[in-house]
């Protein structure tokens, strides 16, 4: 199975003209609860392509904490071992979306940084049993870098997608197989500037110095950059009409993490990937944007 490490939050979207200054109250046109956080939206992009899914990670003892359970059922993913918090309350992104279409966010992570590097050290069972381990960085670190650590150790290949960008000991990038930072996250990783995909490249370069195995880069409708010690290697992406750009990312991990646990080389698997991020950004939201495997298959052959 998949085993994914990572956060659950409830997204609360406001849709305004404007954003209030302070002291003041504006109405809003509109409202939405969506669950999200990307441990989330990664482990429903693989489940639905088929793929087994353990997800470990914690929510509050509370409604949204329930709710996201349910929906984590729901896409068929095994919740034995996401946690309920007695202190701490579900993880919440309070999203104000102005009539730009200019997000202003705010995350209180709650729940999801309760696990320490003791619960995770706890879970080593159901790590070694992983074909592959998922993370990304809305948890606690000590805890992310324990895992990989323990992952190492059993010889079980670990996708980090370093999303928000943190800065990363060498010991914790030295047990990643696969890094799947975007454009900006590569640049901060690196100590650099990344606007195009030969600084993109040279970031990747940096990264791979500092031990990790492969660097997949992703570079929005531009696709993905492989880089590892075979040299780098460009994945086109598939042209869309971009209708929301959320949960590309975590479907791009998704479907990676799913197409490696079939056999796939790298490269194959990076296109089946962009496929999938093509799909999810031509939908509204982000679980309920992620494609199903017989649409992926159809766009593949269209
Ligand atoms: P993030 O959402 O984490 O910033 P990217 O913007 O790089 O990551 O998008 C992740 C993946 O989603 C890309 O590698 C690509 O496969 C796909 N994707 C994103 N935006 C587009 C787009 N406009 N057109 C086609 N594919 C896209």
């Amino acid at each position: 199975s998949i085993v994914i490490i990572g956060s659950l939050n409830m997204d609360m979207v406001v849709r305004t003209s404007r954003a209030p200054n302070a002291g003041e109250t504006l109405f809003g046109q509109d409202f939405a609860l969506s669950p999200g956080g990307k441990g989330a939206n990664q482990a429903a992009a693989a489940a639905r392509l088929g793929a087994d899914v353990r997800m470990i990670g914690r929510v509050g003892r509370d409604t949204f904490g329930s709710e996201l359970l349910e929906v984590m059922r729901k896409e068929r993913i095994d919740t034995e071992h996401i946690g309920q918090s007695e202190a701490q309350t579900t993880g919440v992104a309070s999203i104000v979306v102005d009539g730009e279409g200019e997000n202003r966010i705010i995350v209180v992570p709650g729940a999801n940084t309760e696990m320490g590097p003791a619960d995770i050290a706890a879970l080593e069972p159901v790590i070694s049993q992983a074909e592959i381990v998922v993370m990304q960085l809305e948890t606690d670190l000590t805890m992310c870098a324990h895992a990989a650590a323990i992952a190492h150790r059993h010889g079980i290949p670990v996708i980090l997608n370093p999303a928000p960008a943190r800065e990363l000991d060498d010991d914790f990038l030295q047990h990643v197989t696969y890094l799947t930072p975007n454009e900006t996250e590569a640049g901060i990783l690196a100590g650099m500037d990344v606007n195009s995909v030969d600084e993109a490249g040279q970031a990747a370069r940096i990264l791979l110095q500092k031990g990790v195995q492969n660097v997949i880069v992703t570079l929005g409708s531009k696709g993905a950059l492989i880089v590892n010690k075979e040299g780098c290697l460009h994945i086109p992406g598939f042209p869309v009409q971009a209708v929301d750009t959320v949960a590309a990312g975590d479907s791009f991990n998704g479907a990676l993490a799913w197409q490696l646990t079939q056999g796939k080389a790298l490269a194959e698997a990076a296109r089946f990937a962009n496929a999938v991020g093509a799909l999810a950004v031509g939908k509204q939201g982000a679980i309920p944007s992620l494609p199903y495997l017989p649409e992926v298959e159809q766009f593949l052959l269209d």
